[in-house]
């Protein structure tokens, strides 16, 4: 069983998916308790780790897996795709976005297409891959 986590790394945690709500114009699920498991495991995370590994996955290694970077929240797939499985960064109505993910992922399949309200922010990992796209040229 997992320990509780540290007040500091929770309230670490707690700055951070407020901040990154903002910065991906994204939005807080609507059931609170959803947001609160998720920020805890990522806080327990923290605490054993050293890293906010994603609680949502099974990891054979999750020591080997906190050295790399895809499943470190942000995971690469919210910065690609805006697509969090774990609910913590949706739409109003609760639900991830899946309108970027490749029509064989496991989310489409599960939710369909759900668009992006707010398509001018988020997808920060396709802005590095394509530097010419800035949003900011378009205002
Ligand atoms: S799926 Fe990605 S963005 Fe969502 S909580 Fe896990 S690591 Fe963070």
């Amino acid at each position: 069983m997992a320990k509780e986590p540290t007040e500091a790394s929770l309230k670490k945690m707690w700055k951070y998916v407020e901040h990154y709500w903002e910065k991906s114009g994204t939005f807080p699920h609507p059931d609170k308790s959803v947001t609160e498991v998720v920020v805890k495991g990522l806080a327990q995370h923290v605490d054993e780790l050293g890293k906010p590994l994603c609680p949502c996955n099974f990891y054979a290694d999750k020591k080997a897996e906190a050295q790399k970077r895809e499943w470190i929240c942000a995971c690469e797939e919210m910065k690609l795709y805006k697509y969090c499985h774990c609910l913590l960064f949706v739409n109003q109505d609760g639900l991830p976005i899946t309108e970027y993910l490749p029509e064989d992922h496991e989310g489409r399949q599960i939710y369909g297409v759900v668009k992006d309200p707010t398509p001018d922010k988020g997808r920060e990992g396709t802005k590095v891959t394509h530097p010419n796209r800035h949003p900011s040229t378009s205002s």
